[in-house]
């Protein structure tokens, strides 16, 4: 059973303290809603999580099947079955998604068996094809330069192609309904949908309710001032959106660290 266990993650950037003490379990199979208002710092612990060296870890710990993570590079988090959406996703010019995704398989089969000739051409159309069907992506899709030119939805359905061909074990969604409309957030919703299951854990991290109609979580937590102050059930994100967080903010105002 591959599980991430964060334990009082301390987290600062350029010397500032933005994660202060947060603590979340996701397991395989489960999808966990991460929410919390702008400048909470949600997007600092998918970052953490993923390795990126701007985020200086100065406490707590990260463990994912058994492994410290925080030892590890991004690379090897990502071979270890860990995947990132990111927010804003970045553009490669020059580099279709194709030949992005094939890398990027290719590089987790060497991992895992150094010996690995890599995934041959045509399983791999097939592969993309069955994806892209799945995310109702079109076919000229895969030969565009990644994120070139890509409105919001593609930038955000590129992302989850990423995840769907990959096939992580722990998916973390950085506000992956910001800023695409209702058809598109209801195609990446149903894509992330049908990959979730039994072996797929998910942490979807959102500010608004509104994905959370399609992507039905187990569990809900309220992150306010680098920490999680609230967990719960679904009924947490209703509760949320007919409050605000206003009056979670209230609620935990001066609440001891
Ligand atoms: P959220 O994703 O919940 O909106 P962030 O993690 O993006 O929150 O930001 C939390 C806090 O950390 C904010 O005060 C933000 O200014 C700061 N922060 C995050 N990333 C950086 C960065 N790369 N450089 C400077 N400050 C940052
Ligand atoms: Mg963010």
């Amino acid at each position: 059973m591959s599980e991430l266990v964060i334990k009082n993650l301390h987290v600062s950037v350029e010397g500032k303290e933005i994660l202060k003490g947060l603590d979340l379990s996701v397991r395989q199979g489960e999808v966990h809603a991460l929410m919390g208002p702008n400048g909470s710092g949600k997007s600092t612990l998918a970052y953490t999580l993923m390795g990126h060296p701007f985020y200086e870890v100065t406490d707590g710990e990260v463990w994912f099947k058994g492994q410290n993570i925080l030892e590890l590079e991004a690379d090897e988090r990502s071979h270890l079955g860990m995947f990132l959406a990111f927010q804003y996703p970045v553009s490669i010019p020059g580099v279709t998604v194709a030949n992005f995704l094939r890398t990027a398989i290719n590089a987790h089969r060497k991992a895992a068996n150094p010996e690995d000739k890599g995934i041959s051409i045509p399983d791999f159309r097939r592969l993309l094809t069955a994806k892209m069907n799945l995310l109702k992506m079109d076919n000229s899709f895969a030969g565009r330069y990644l994120n070139e030119g890509f409105s919001g939805g593609e930038k955000k359905r590129a992302e989850i192609l990423q995840m769907a061909t990959l096939q992580p074990e722990i998916a973390i969604l950085d506000e992956t309904d910001s800023g695409l409309d209702i058809d598109a957030l209801r195609i990446v919703s149903e894509g992330v949908n049908a990959l979730q299951g039994p072996h797929m854990g998910v942490l979807v991290i959102t500010h608004y309710q509104r994905i959370l109609n399609y992507i039905k979580p187990n569990y809900v937590h309220i992150m306010l001032n680098g920490r999680v102050v609230e967990s719960g059930g679904p009924e947490l994100a209703l509760y949320l959106e007919e409050h605000g967080y206003d009056d979670i903010r209230e609620k935990h105002n001066g609440v001891p660290a």
